[in-house]
């Protein structure tokens, strides 16, 4: 599979070697680096996805779930030029109409975030939520699970892909650093849980409450393995006992099981929630979102509650929870995400109707040729798991699928012409269509075939 892969993109392979002399190896996000060399993309449109060397790709990362209407949407890029046109600049620097019109839309679709802060990055409205969280409760450490990512800083980039013979029971797993450069006090202050095991998350919380200011979860585990029902309202309701709050780190999910997340269609209202990716269209964003009178912290009472070295009684600052960025509610980024979100209006139910012909045709070719597996998602992302288990639940249950084989099985599809990152789960978006849908399916049966 490698050397078909090998012999499409012999542009990419000279672009990566120039690369690595200029970002460490060769990408500036780890994630984007997979052996020999990643494809380099060089124009996108719609579904489609145009490599240096020419080859046409189906893009199913869609930027890790970002772009849920493709490449250049008309509507996106109609609604940037007008902001751009009408309102005449990038960047107001103030308050201005579309963080508003765009927190209106969120309470509307997300009735649990009552208020709401724009930030720039889904990590950012995360580390927001934790502080928050601190500042509500009194308390300063955070638990999460096992297998869950809420961004790269050092309070959550713990146990997020751990090496299970490092882990620690299944039932009390350890908290474990996953980067050089992680001060090892976070290890010690970060509690990890096992997901969808109500039990042994109750024992732990029981234990700790008095330390645990907040549970963040991705409700659905990256984007693909949901939370069982029973296990999501018997923790919303022990959270709410044991005075934790519950974080839903919706940045995946978000859009993307449905408008209105993951809460909506489980029905369960955490205290805090998080969005990302979806709703930027395509740019950078992040919001959090909640209980009015948690985000209300950050409400300046007064001028002399910002830092600025021209005011002499800075003292009530300590009142008010800090939180600033330059670009934070950027115009031209909400003009794109509203955007996004009326076409998902009128779209969403295409989106979710495609993933589910696709991971039905998927089945329908692994059991043809008699391989066990199972596609393991909700809404619109699943991902293709290779495994003889009953039930994908949790990150252990993940370890024991056919990596190798899916491995092998990603390279062919590169190769011929399906794009996600090897190992990476698919994302769909509302240009996906049938002749999508059939085009995968006869790769699939292409891969399938050479894997026997
Ligand atoms: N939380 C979740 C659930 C995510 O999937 C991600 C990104 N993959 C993040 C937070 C971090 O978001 P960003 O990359 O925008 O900082």
């Amino acid at each position: 599979a490698y050397q078909e892969y090998v012999r499409k993109t012999p542009k990419s392979k000279q672009f990566a070697e120039e690369a690595r002399k200029v970002m460490p190896g060769g990408v500036t996000a780890n994630i984007k680096a997979f052996d020999p060399y990643p494809i380099v993309m060089q124009r996108g449109n719609g579904a489609y996805l145009y490599d240096l060397d020419g080859n046409e790709y189906i893009d199913y990362l869609l930027s890790y779930g970002a772009l849920m209407l493709g490449h250049g949407h008309p509507a996106i890029k109609q609604a940037i030029q007008t902001q751009m046109e009408q309102e005449g600049t990038f960047l107001f620097g103030t308050p201005h109409r579309l963080e508003v019109e765009m927190g209106r839309k969120i309470q509307s679709l997300y009735p649990s975030m009552e208020m709401i802060r724009y930030t720039n990055s889904g990590t950012e409205a995360t580390l927001l939520a934790i502080r928050m969280a601190y500042a509500y409760t009194g308390k300063h450490k955070i638990a999460k699970f096992e297998g869950h990512y809420h961004g790269g800083y050092d309070q959550v980039l713990l146990s997020v892909n751990p090496t299970l013979s490092e882990a620690g029971p299944a039932h009390a797993p350890k908290s474990l650093i996953e980067s050089k450069g992680v001060d090892p006090y976070h290890a010690e202050h970060t509690v990890i849980l096992p997901f969808n095991n109500l039990e042994a998350v109750a024992d732990i919380l029981r234990q700790r409450k008095d330390e645990i200011a907040a549970v963040m979860m991705e409700p659905i585990q990256g984007g693909f393995i949901p939370a069982d029902r029973a296990f999501m309202t018997g923790l919303r309701k022990l959270t709410e006992e044991l005075g934790i709050l519950l974080i839903f780190d919706e940045v995946k999910t978000g859009f993307r099981l449905g408008l209105g997340g993951a809460q909506s269609i489980f029905q369960v209202k955490p205290d805090l929630t998080t969005l990302g990716k979806v709703v930027g269209g395509g740019f950078p964003v992040g919001i959090i979102g909640g209980k009015k009178d948690i985000l209300m912290q950050s409400a300046p009472t007064s001028s002399s509650d910002v830092f600025d070295s021209s005011q002499s009684h800075k003292s009530s600052a300590k009142d008010v929870l800090f939180h600033s960025g330059t670009y934070n509610g950027h115009p031209t980024i909400l003009a794109a995400g509203l955007a996004t979100i009326e076409v998902l209006e009128k779209e969403i139910d295409h989106v979710l109707a495609v993933t589910e012909q696709l991971k039905e045709g998927i089945r329908k070719l692994f059991a043809k040729y008699g391989i066990a597996m199972q596609t393991v998602g909700m809404g619109s992302i699943f991902n293709v798991v290779i495994t003889e288990e009953e039930e994908i639940s949790n990150y252990r249950d993940l370890q024991k699928s056919n990596f190798a084989l899916r491995k092998e099985l990603d390279y062919y599809l590169l190769a011929s012409g399906i794009y996600t990152k090897p190992l990476n789960r698919y994302s769909m978006a509302t240009v996906h269509g049938a002749k999508e849908v059939e085009r995968t399916l006869e790769a699939y049966e292409g891969a399938l075939s050479k894997l026997i």
